[in-house]
């Protein structure tokens, strides 16, 4: 059987999912299709001749504005895949609840062949295209990163905004996932890991969810198979290694894999692959030419983090997770999650597992259009109220004849007031909760929704139907 396209793919699941609701007649399709997709082509002069380039931003869904997604940089981008991943930012803002429309962008060009200054023209270029068309714009269209592309392409793309908008007091609210020192915020570059750490630890405390994939316990010990060592990828092999003791034994990269049951060292291999563009040469663990044979070996948690299509008809009968966790978008076809869900694999879907980064984008969003940093105004008076508290505590003791005292270390920590860093965590930490609440109770209470990625579709697709209903169209 042919494999449907990734936009196919994200189709067949939005269908399974309207399927067991009750939309109004056409409110199913308006939802579904894509409403908008801009191609351009355009030239540089670099080395001499000129160069043509062509790129693709998507609009999904406006019912929400402005409409957000990143801006891919790689070889494979394509209208079908533009738009499929606009669909799933659709979906996903909408199950975050994060106010914003489904968009998507990419350019077809492989990032690695250019140095730093023909990146930024072709950048810049691209940019001028999209934002006199409104296609980049804080009211309307927000970018972000996404595979290729990282907070120095966003950087060139706020200020190229800026120098066409000489008088928009929010030009740095017009992309997301900006250095910190020209108009990001702490927290964003990790985001998206982070999220996938997040969503675990949510999934690890609900007994009858665990049990559905046969696993039990927390995170430490579990071992992990995880596909890209990339911006998602490498975050969250980090956390989940450093901070829930969880064994990561294969990591693949786009020239092979690395295997060792024992656990391998995230930080030294990520340093490998940033001096040496891939895992080839490293020596301190198994190395497996065919990286993708590793998707295939026992473990407690898969985690695909490079790109889409890469569980497919052909390969998901030879998986050995339990849990697979898409930290990517779309790698798991339609196909092949019939096959893992007919088999018992339980599947958190790429529209609730990487939503972090577009959780914290929103965040960004706010604070570039408020001017402010978060906690600026709450920090100090946080901690005076808590010294309040915490010299009344003193006091008393002192009175009753210093019978007991404070653990050691209790006072420096209560009394810090939180900063940006720690409000971006809590905000994400709570939405990643929230937001796997709310599809697990479809999933747990519907006989007829027997997985993650159909509960979280119908939770997604409700909020945008709602909202059409709300304006009236
Ligand atoms: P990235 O470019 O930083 O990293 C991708 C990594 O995957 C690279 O190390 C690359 O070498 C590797 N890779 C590419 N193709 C591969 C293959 N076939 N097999 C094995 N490894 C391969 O990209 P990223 O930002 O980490 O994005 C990865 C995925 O996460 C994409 O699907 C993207 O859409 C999704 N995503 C990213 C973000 C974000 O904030 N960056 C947010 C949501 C979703």
């Amino acid at each position: 059987m042919a494999e449907p396209t990734f936009r196919e793919s994200v189709d067949l699941m939005y269908n399974r999912a309207v399927a067991l609701m009750d939309l109004p007649p056409g409110l199913e399709e308006k939802i579904r299709v894509c409403n908008s997709t801009y191609t351009v082509r355009f030239g540089v002069r670099l080395r001499g001749r000129i160069q043509t380039f062509t790129g693709y931003r998507s609009v999904h869904s406006e019912h929400m504005e402005p409409v957000k997604g990143g801006i891919r940089f790689s070889l494979g981008v394509n209208q079908d895949e533009v738009e499929a991943l606009a669909a799933l930012m659709t979906y996903k803002c909408a199950l975050v609840e994060a106010p914003f429309g489904g968009s998507k962008g990419g350019l077809c060009i492989d990032p690695r062949c250019y140095d730093e200054e023909e990146l930024e023209r072709i950048t810049r270029r691209f940019a001028y295209e999209l934002i006199k068309r409104d296609l980049i714009s804080p009211s309307q269209n927000v970018p972000a990163p996404d595979m290729g592309t990282s907070e120095r392409e966003m950087a060139w793309i706020a200020d190229q905004y800026a120098r066409m908008h000489t008088t928009d007091i929010n030009a740095w609210a017009c992309v997301t996932g900006k250095p910190e020192t020209f108009g990001g915020i702490m927290g964003r570059r990790e985001a998206t890991g982070r999220g996938v750490q997040y969503a675990l630890r949510e999934f690890f405390r609900h007994g009858e969810d665990k049990a559905e994939a046969g696993l039990s316990g927390d995170l430490d010990g579990k071992t992990v198979i995880i596909q890209g060592l990339g911006n998602v990828g490498y975050h969250a092999a980090k956390f989940l290694s450093e901070e829930d003791g969880a064994r990561i034994i294969g990591i693949i990269e786009h020239d092979g894999a690395l295997f060792d049951p024992e656990g391998l060292n995230v930080e030294a291999v990520h340093d490998w692959i940033t001096r040496h563009g891939g895992v080839s040469g490293y020596h301190e663990a198994n190395t497996v030419a065919d990286g993708e044979k590793v998707l295939e070996e026992a473990c407690d948690i898969l985690i695909p983090a490079a790109t889409e299509g890469v569980i497919t008809t052909d390969n998901s009968d030879r998986l050995n997770a339990r849990l697979i966790i898409e930290a990517a978008n779309g790698p798991i076809t339609a196909g092949a999650d019939d096959i893992l869900r007919r088999r018992g694999v339980v599947i958190i879907p790429d529209l609730y597992a990487n939503a972090g980064g577009v959780t914290v984008s929103y965040f960004e969003w706010v604070k570039n259009l408020s001017h402010i940093r978060f906690g600026r105004m709450q920090r100090r008076q946080e901690e005076a109220r808590h010294t309040l508290i915490v010299k009344e505590l003193e006091r008393l003791d002192q009175a009753m004849g210093a019978t007991w005292s404070l653990s050691p270390g209790f006072k420096d920590r209560y009394l810090r007031g939180a900063d940006e860093l720690e409000l971006v965590r809590s905000g994400l930490d709570d939405t990643m909760r929230i937001a796997y609440q709310s599809m697990r109770e479809v999933w747990q209470s519907r006989e007829d929704v027997t997985d993650l990625r159909t509960a979280a579709y119908m939770v997604a697709i409700d909020r945008v139907a709602k909202t059409y209903r709300a304006k009236g169209i």
